[in-house]
């Protein structure tokens, strides 16, 4: 039997793009993953979808604002390669901010003019704010837009990319767990197994996030919503058909468990502090999941030349920010074969060891 080019283990967000981008690229490509097709065993699937580069500059790296700008670049490209459409809006975020909480907005202003010299950051009044986001009714007498953000409907992209692996023949073993010790055979083997590596990773660290999913019909939103706040950065993201969702809570934990009464409270009464009209929508679902971290939260390569096994994992808060820029990089790597170097265009990416078994 022949061995396929690649071996993606770990089909979430990260592992399921590589193996599509992979085979579009020409190399054989196999996945397996321990959820089925739908990805309700990934980080991605609780996820909001967020793209939104500039809006994540207070709390990332410059490199990661960077990175999510280039993957901006890639989105629209990627979902027009899907063989159906995926709910994509790039109509951008407004922060918005109780009057309290000014010097928030004070501190995000700053942050983002030090880590990203390209955003566009536009000082909106009441009047302008009301054109762009009737729905806020007249609360705020000022906000922040940042235009060109973007936010993707992340279980139609699962769902999606899952097709176009289907269409392209790329053998996918759904509901299938890899052991540590059993990797599949292929000329690499590429382990995107996020929180399921952290017996090989053990600075992996977990952080649990709770999301609510409503249904709001009645709200006609355009924008992804932000509050500024020192303790609660909840956001509202819109979805196709009115559906929002609210997210999300940042706990250092990687308990998996059900929402929990503080967690629902801080998302949906900040979400109601902003926009008022969810009083009567409906909760769909909570759902609790847990990012995939390292300790400086960027994304990491790791190569065992030994075993032929490249790990990518540490995606954190800002797997869809970043995921087509690391499938990129990772796919510029794979086609060195035996160096397995990495190209060194975005330096947290340059971890590639070449050592045997020792990866830590
Ligand atoms: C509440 C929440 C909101 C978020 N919002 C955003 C956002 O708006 N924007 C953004 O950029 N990011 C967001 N993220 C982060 C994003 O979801 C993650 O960064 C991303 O999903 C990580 O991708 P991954 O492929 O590395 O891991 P995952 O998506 O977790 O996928 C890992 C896969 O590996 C599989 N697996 C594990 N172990 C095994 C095994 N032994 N054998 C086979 N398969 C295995 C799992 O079943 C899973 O499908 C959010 C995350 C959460 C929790």
């Amino acid at each position: 039997m022949t061995w396929p080019d690649i071996a993606v283990v770990g089909g979430g967000l990260l592992g399921r793009c590589l193996a599509w981008r992979a085979s579009r690229a020409g190399l054989t490509a196999a996945l397996y993953d321990a959820a089925s097709s739908l990805g309700e065993g990934s980080a991605a699937w609780a996820a909001a979808g967020m793209i939104t580069p500039a809006a994540e500059a207070v709390d990332a790296d410059a490199e990661i604002v960077a990175m999510g700008r280039h993957s901006l670049t890639l989105w629209p490209q990627w979902l027009d390669q899907l063989p159906h459409p995926v709910f994509y809006r790039d109509t951008g975020t407004l922060l918005l901010w109780h009057r309290e909480d000014a010097g928030e907005a004070r501190r995000f202003k700053k942050m983002l003019t030090e880590r990203d010299a390209q955003a566009q950051l536009v000082h909106v009044d009441a009047a302008r704010l009301d054109e762009l986001e009737p729905a806020l009714g007249a609360r705020f007498s000022q906000a922040l837009h940042l235009p060109g953000e973007a936010q993707v409907d992340n279980r139609a992209l699962l769902e999606a990319v899952a097709v176009a692996l289907e269409e392209a023949n790329v053998p996918c073993h759904w509901q299938t767990f890899i052991p540590d010790d059993a990797l599949p055979d292929a000329g690499v083997v590429v382990d995107c197994r996020g929180m399921g590596a952290c017996r090989d990773w053990p600075q992996l660290r977990g952080v649990r996030g709770e999301i609510a999913r409503l249904d709001a019909p009645e709200i006609d939103l355009r924008h992804m919503l932000r509050l500024l706040h020192p303790r609660y950065s909840v956001y509202v993201v819109p979805r196709a058909e009115g559906k929002l969702v609210v997210g999300a809570t940042s706990i250092e934990s990687d308990d998996r468990s059900a929402v929990s009464v503080r967690g629902a409270l801080e998302l949906l009464s900040s979400a109601f502090s902003m926009l008022p009209a969810l009083a009567e929508a409906r909760i769909l679902e909570f759902a609790t999941q847990v990012r995939p971290a390292l300790p400086d939260n960027q994304p990491a390569f790791q190569y065992d030349r030994e075993r032929r096994l490249l790990r990518i994992n540490g995606l954190y808060r800002h797997g869809f920010l970043l995921t087509p820029t690391v499938v990129e990089e990772a796919l510029a790597v794979l086609s060195g074969h035996g160096e397995m170097e990495s190209t060194g265009r975005w330096s947290c990416l340059r971890r590639v060891h070449s050592g045997s078994r020792n990866l830590r």
